[in-house]
């Protein structure tokens, strides 16, 4: 796929392949919002009503349209993701097996992660809740870890990018969710640098928990809503708990083969990002969906990326009456995941093996999308020398 995506996207190939499909898409978009929709990106003043300017378009690629000087400054950003160190965290994953909630090496799995965000110089912390076994019986602790790129400027907002760490299944969990988790994790390790700054708090939370329930992502809600924007202690411009402005959730990366399933990865292969209409926070999560949605077209170097509004079965959906709440995935949930398009889901297949270059490639292409989106959003800038 390599291959072949990399010569499909060639030059004005893909714009042109794009153009069409972004048509669509924004009617996706639009149906799905309503009148809020913006029908192009944000983050693009000027090129509208004033006579004679250029049409607007959704994006820098479609038209040719040259990069902001934003834009190309947030590609300095993305730039700094590395294929192989993604697959490298996913293969780190790996080793603990499905890290099922519970188990010893889903305790270990918890513990290198830790170890691999401290080494890139961030300090960690842990929630620790108690998760009462479906079925009933005594309930048992479970602890999750997550990290903190603290705001230069404006400190008490954030935006939270997660992936759910546990897995089942009996393999390596590898897709569900190793690849969303390690997605995390890569764009932690490009925004730790100090080099990079970011005007607003960015949090890497790696759930634990989720196949049983989403009960580390609840847990979460539960104790740490309450905290948001505290500054903790008074005057001292620490925020334990930011203020929430937005969730991306990344459960299941890889796999688009189409459905019927083959071999490959599909020729449409894409990114799917999914907000739920049936939510308090539909408009606020659309509008987060479509940042999502134009940093795809900036930054993704492979593969394009579609909007629906059925989110599910994630552990963005605790937030989603609070905050602005999206999950990315490789299929729509509900509509193509649940429908047997993945024949390695929740299965002892789930391994590393069972992957190719274009799969992990898809993966990477939507941490591309969220870290192009996040730099927006958080105002990340590599600070000059
Ligand atoms: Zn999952």
């Amino acid at each position: 796929m390599a291959d072949r995506g990399g010569m499909q996207f060639v030059g004005g190939t893909r714009a042109a392949g794009l153009a069409c499909c972004a048509i669509a898409l924004l009617g996706i978009g639009a149906a799905a919002v309503g009148a809020q929709a913006p029908t192009r990106a944000p983050g693009r003043p000027g090129t509208t009503g004033v006579p004679g300017a250029p049409r607007p378009v959704p994006n820098g690629v479609l038209g040719g349209v040259p990069m902001t000087a934003e834009d190309s400054a947030i590609k300095q950003i993305t730039s700094r993701l590395d294929f192989e160190s993604y697959k490298t965290l996913i293969k780190g994953l790996a080793q603990f097996g499905d890290r099922e909630q519970g188990t010893e090496r889903n305790a270990k799995a918890v513990d290198w992660i830790e170890s691999q965000l401290r080494g890139w110089g961030y300090t960690t912390e842990r929630i620790k809740y108690d998760y009462v076994p479906r079925g009933g019986g005594a309930p048992e602790p479970r602890e999750e870890v997550y990290a903190t790129k603290v705001g230069s400027t404006v400190p008490g907002e954030m935006y939270i990018i997660s992936g759910h760490m546990d897995g089942r299944g009996g393999g390596e969990a590898v897709n569900d969710d190793a690849s969303g988790t390690a997605l995390v994790m890569e764009i932690a390790r490009v925004l730790a640098s100090a080099e990079v700054k970011t005007a607003r708090s960015v949090r890497f939370a790696l759930w634990n928990n989720e196949e049983t329930g989403l009960n580390g992502a609840r847990a979460y809600v539960e104790q740490r809503a309450k905290l948001q924007g505290v500054e903790e202690p008074r005057g001292s411009g620490k925020y334990p708990e930011p203020k929430w402005l937005g969730m991306i959730q990344h459960d299941m990366m890889m796999w688009d083969h189409g459905n019927p399933v083959t071999w490959q990865q599909a020729l449409d292969a894409d990114v799917d990002i999914e907000f739920q209409l049936a939510s308090a926070k539909s408009s606020e999560s659309a509008q987060l969906a479509l940042v999502l949605l134009n940093s795809n077209r900036l930054f993704a170097t492979d593969y394009p990326a579609a909007m629906s509004n059925a989110m599910s079965n994630t552990d963005s959906s605790p937030f989603m009456d609070l905050v602005a709440a999206v999950s990315m995935r490789e299929n729509r949930r509900l509509y193509e995941t649940g429908r047997g398009a993945n024949p390695h889901w929740h299965r002892a297949t789930d391994l590393f093996v069972s992957y190719t270059d274009a799969d992990f490639k898809l993966g990477f292409n939507a941490a591309q999308t969220t870290l192009g989106a996040i730099a927006r959003l958080a105002e990340a800038r590599v600070a000059a020398k």
